[in-house]
């Protein structure tokens, strides 16, 4: 394939109108703005294409989400309350469309996916992996990566997905959407729970039922740095990829194991973005004809989360693929 490859990049300015209340709350409205300033700043902008989501169809959201939570969550922003579940979920009137748009930017994303693009990005907000059936939790209401897999599997018949995860936190909500289903491989990489929020994602976790052996958790201790990621990726996650043999792959984005994310205690550098975008480019390549959709989920330090995600992107468009 002739390099370097375009990259589509999905995002919608009501993203921004997902109000957290200000003051010390980190989710904000800027992580968007700046990641996309810094995007088009970048030395791969001649590559980028910028695509609007549309908004998930309630008969989607139910593929993972309760009626009655749907309701909860709808009924919360309009009626003006701040948050929901708990205080960290801060919400707004706008919170219930925006929620929507984040949720649809992965359907969206898998449309041009199986049209003719094969790297898409969706930049959005609010973060999806913590998300439960009924629950919202560590600033997530609909679980994007979740409704996606099940949009790829139902709408394209896309039946074994892989969804790998490499935000700093122990993505709670996908593993229970798929912990018994053998089709989809969940594998997260994040600070071990005895450290970190939500406090799950421990080895032993690995799936239940028809499901077992269908998730795939590396806790990784407090200062983890990136040679312990790589190693991880040689000794752990290259063969279980090749065990399971993704269909397609999403990948749970998040950027907050930076070092210089106060959100977890892990020891990342920007350089490791592109080192992980590079393997991703790879195993799009020889499992998935190239196609890849990744959805942001954390990345709290704004200047590192923009460098980190650029990082990340510049490898998949970049990278020379082994095959
Ligand atoms: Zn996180």
């Amino acid at each position: 394939m002739p390099l370097p490859r375009p990259l589509a990049i999905i995002s919608h300015p009501h993203y921004l109108a997902h109000d957290t209340g200000g003051g010390e709350h980190p989710e904000t409205p800027s992580r968007i703005s700046s990641l996309l300033a810094k995007l088009k700043a970048s030395p791969f902008r001649e590559q980028l294409t910028f695509f609007e989501p549309r908004r998930a169809e309630r008969h989607w959201l139910t593929t993972f989400h309760d009626e009655h939570y749907l309701f909860r969550l709808e009924e919360s922003a309009l009626s003006g309350k701040t948050y929901l579940d708990h205080p960290d979920n801060q919400l707004c009137f706008d919170s219930y469309e925006a929620a929507l748009l984040s949720a649809g930017a992965g359907l969206t994303g898998i449309d041009l996916l199986e049209d003719k693009e094969n790297l898409v990005f969706c930049a959005v907000r609010p973060p999806g992996h913590h998300a439960e059936a009924n629950l919202a939790l560590g600033f997530c209401f609909l679980n994007n990566c979740v409704l996606a897999a099940r949009y790829w599997q139902q709408q394209y018949g896309r039946k074994r997905i892989l969804i790998l995860d490499f935000d700093a936190h122990h993505g709670n909500g996908i593993q229970s959407g798929f912990e018994e289903d053998p089709e989809v491989f969940y594998l997260s990489l994040h600070e071990h729970p005895t450290f970190s929020f939500p406090g799950s994602g421990y080895a032993e976790e690995t799936g239940t039922g028809p499901g077992r052996g269908a998730t795939l958790n590396i806790p990784l201790p407090p200062g983890a740095d990136d040679q312990m990621v790589l190693n991880a990726i040689t000794r752990r996650i290259e063969p279980a990829l090749a065990a399971f043999g993704p269909e397609r792959i999403i990948v749970a984005a998040g950027f907050d194991g930076h070092r210089a994310d106060d959100m977890s205690g892990l020891a990342y550098s920007t350089a490791l973005y592109g080192k992980l975008g590079e393997y991703l480019a790879d195993w799009a390549q020889r499992y998935c004809q190239g196609k890849l959709l990744s959805i942001l989920e954390g990345g709290y330090h704004l200047e590192s989360l923009g460098e980190s995600a650029a990082s990340y992107l510049n490898a998949l468009s970049n990278h020379s693929t082994e095959e």
